[in-house]
Parts: structure tokens; C-alpha cells; sequence
């Protein structure tokens, strides 16, 4: 549910006249809507239609145009002006919780996690988890992960500062699950409030396994290029340039958008992402060279071992 009265009443007390919207991808189609409701108070509206994935994506370029940037969707992972927030919040019944009870009993406390839509009702989730004889505890985030127990693709501090002897995560997918289970190296169980339903265990091996035949194919790498996102919240300057200082064949490349087409164009044999780390996990299907995380590049030069594997966290 997008709520625009608190919005528009902060527009307002800034004085704000021309306010830009921008919208990640599964709620660009409120564009329309959010629009027709910020003209009738009186705004000019534009709305940035480049596509969109966090908060680390900011539309400046936008907001040179407006008084104030509203970013819809997610919390802030930097502190902007001129930006108001409006996370999305999609409720879920307490009642799917009903078929994880049995497996949570197991831990002596179970760690709650999940999207920033849900991460309103992580407290509700708790109690009814306890209330059902599961030691449920929520950790709390950090300055990119404000909300407690919210996590994302970037950062699980408040799995990890929930120091539980398991974690729950509850959202969509299973990617967020195995980024919990990788960070925290404990028994992690995903549950899909939209799916079936079902609790199951997740299981990074699979992931580990490919990290391991790029890690070996990127063995024979001549040239390595270093990305450097140009995005708002994910340019990493210092690891970048620490990691290109690794390799005499390696060069820090600034890019925004990471496409195929583009690192086929620039040649390089393998590169090294410090822009999103979901690139390097989630996407490396879409490179026919690797893309290494920063951990991954520190064991192909042999100054790191396997079993040091990290995963890649946009620490504050
Ligand atoms: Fe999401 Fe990636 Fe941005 Fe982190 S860096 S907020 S995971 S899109």
C-alpha cells in the first residue's frame, strides 16, 4: 500500500512546487496514480523512468530539475537531501508461520529476517513466534538496513547482530535466505508468503559451487577489470582502488548500468564487481566471463583460501 498523505504533508512544509517520483520496477505502474494525487494538491510532477532496484540508485539527475526527489519502495541507504522515502509495505497473515513452527521449535532462538516490504510487522511475527513456543529474536540493522531484522542483497548486519542459533527469512525467493545462511553460516529456512507457503532449509552449496568454477576459470584471467559504480549508494572508491592495486593488469572501470554488451566491449577476461554484489551472485549467468566478487578476486591471487569464502557486504 503506497500512503501519500505523510508525503505530501513533508512536500508541503518544505514549500516544495516541482517534486520528482521515482518508483522501482514492480511499482513503476503507480506512476499514473501517484501523479494524478500530487497535481491535485497542487505539485508539478516528473517522474524518473530509468529503471530502478534500491535506494543505492538515487535519481539525481531528476531532483536537479525538482525541489524534492520522492523515492518510493525502500529505505535510505545514504543520506541525501531533498529526498523524501516511501517504503512500500505489503502485509502478510500471521498464519503462514503455522507450518514452520515444528522445525523452529528445534533452535534455542531463531533469527527473524525479511524485505523491507514486511519489516513493519517483524515485531508481530516475533511475538506470535514466541507465542507459539518458537524463541524468535530480531537483530537490529544498520545505516543501510535501518528497520529491525530487515535485510538486503548488500547487507545482513541485523541477521548477524541477531547472533540466533537459525534463522527464518520471510519474502520472495531464495536469494535473500542464502545471503543469510552465507553470512551468518548457521541453519537458515526460507518462507514465501506469495508461494505455497512451505518452510524449507536453504542450502548455498549450489551457489558455492559455481562461485568455485568462475574462481577457477578466472584463474587464467590476463587482464582484470575493476567495477566501480557510478550509482549514488554503491560506488565502493577504496575497495575498488584496493583491489585494482592487487593486479598489475587490473584497472578500475566507472560504470553505471552492467550489461553483457558492455563488458564483451570492453575485453577484459574477468572482472571484479564492487558496484551491487547481487551482480557477481545473482546475475552471473547473463557474463560469459567472471565476475567475481572482491573475496572471489582475493583467492584467485591466492592472498585469500577457500575456506575464507565471505560474502560481498556493502558495510557502512
Ligand atoms: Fe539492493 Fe544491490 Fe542496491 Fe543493495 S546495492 S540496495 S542489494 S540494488
Amino acid at each position: 500500500m503506497i500512503q501519500l498523505s505523510e508525503v505530501i504533508t513533508q512536500l508541503k512544509s518544505r514549500n516544495a512546487k516541482r517534486v520528482a517520483v521515482q518508483l522501482p520496477e514492480g511499482l513503476k505502474r503507480k506512476a499514473a496514480e501517484i501523479s494524478a494525487t500530487l497535481k491535485n494538491e497542487g505539485f508539478e510532477v516528473l517522474i524518473s523512468g530509468d529503471a530502478c532496484w534500491g535506494a543505492c540508485d538515487l535519481s539525481l539527475d531528476a531532483l536537479e530539475w525538482a525541489d524534492v526527489l520522492v523515492h518510493v519502495g525502500h529505505t535510505p541507504v545514504t543520506t541525501e537531501k531533498n529526498v523524501i522515502y516511501l517504503p512500500f509495505q505489503q502485509d502478510i497473515p500471521l498464519e503462514i508461520l503455522e507450518s514452520a513452527v515444528p522445525q523452529l521449535r528445534q533452535y534455542t532462538s531463531v533469527g527473524i529476517t525479511t524485505t523491507i516490504q514486511h519489516a513493519h510487522q517483524t515485531k508481530a511475527i516475533c511475538k506470535w513466534l514466541k507465542d507459539h513456543g518458537v524463541n524468535a529474536v530480531i537483530g537490529t540493522g544498520s545505516s543501510r538496513t535501518p528497520l529491525e531484522g530487515q535485510v538486503l542483497g548488500c547487507t545482513y548486519a541485523s541477521a548477524k547482530n541477531a547472533k540466533a542459533e537459525a534463522y527464518l527469512f520471510i519474502g520472495t525467493g531464495v536469494f535473500h535466505a542464502i545471503g543469510v545462511s552465507l553470512a551468518t553460516k548457521k541453519p537458515t529456512f526460507a518462507l514465501d508468503p506469495f508461494a505455497d507457503g512451505i518452510l524449507q532449509e536453504v542450502s548455498a552449496d549450489r551457489l558455492l559451487r559455481k562461485r568455485f568454477a568462475q574462481i577457477e576459470k578466472a584463474k587464467s584471467a590476463k587482464t582484470f577489470g575493476i567495477l566501480l559504480s557510478s550509482k549514488s549508494g554503491q560506488g565502493r572508491r577504496e575497495l575498488a582502488e584496493r583491489l585494482a592495486g592487487l593486479h598489475e593488469n587490473a584497472v578500475i572501470i566507472l560504470i553505471r548500468e552492467i550489461s553483457e554488451m558492455q563488458l564483451r566491449n570492453l575485453g577484459f577476461d574477468a572482472y571484479v564487481n564492487t558496484a551491487c554484489p547481487r551482480l557477481a551472485l545473482d546475475d552471473q549467468s547473463r557474463f560469459p566471463m567472471p565476475v567475481l566478487s572482491p573475496s572471489e578476486f582475493e583467492i584467485v591471487l591466492g592472498k585469500r583460501s577457500w575456506d575464507e569464502y565471505a560474502i560481498d557486504e556493502i558495510l557502512p
